[in-house]
């Protein structure tokens, strides 16, 4: 595995950190009718009741209930990265109370299925997904346990 030189989103635009190093995710909100959508998007509001075509960059909450969660315990297929050898993982599905909205995302390494329950309050963080061959590790938006 390259050296790290840099860390960089593996996907633009889902969440930004602050100078504090506090991570938040970027949702979008319906301007009319007050709908949150996560990932952000920049058009075609989901509420099928709602005609606005306009939705706005909007931050989510960083805490969240845990709604729901698995635990991976198999590599994905090529072409997706995956660490050799493979660590199980926990994935959890956080309800954001304020938005209405359930965000699927790892949960942090350490953490996995036996350690999470139902109603449990997880907090937004990030972590590495993989390290691309130039050394820039890409990041995502993770879930730890609050
Ligand atoms: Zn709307």
């Amino acid at each position: 595995m390259p050296e790290v030189t840099s860390q960089e989103p593996a996907i633009d635009g889902w969440f930004a950190t602050d100078e504090a190093g506090s991570a938040h995710l970027i949702g979008s909100k319906c301007p009319e009718c007050g709908t949150y959508v996560f990932p952000p998007r920049e058009n075609n509001c989901p509420n099928p009741g709602c005609a606005s075509d306009t939705l706005e960059s909007v931050a989510l909450s960083t805490r969240g209930t845990l709604w729901s969660y698995t635990e991976n315990r198999y590599p994905p297929p090529p072409p997706y990265p995956a660490p050799d050898p493979f660590e199980p993982f926990a994935i959890a599905a956080v309800e954001l109370a304020h938005e209405g909205l359930i965000v699927l995302g790892k949960v942090v390494e350490g953490t996995l299925a036996a350690d999470l329950k139902v109603g449990m309050e997880m907090e937004l963080t990030t972590m590495p997904l993989f390290t691309d061959d130039d050394g820039v590790q890409r990041m995502v938006h993770a879930w730890k346990v609050a």
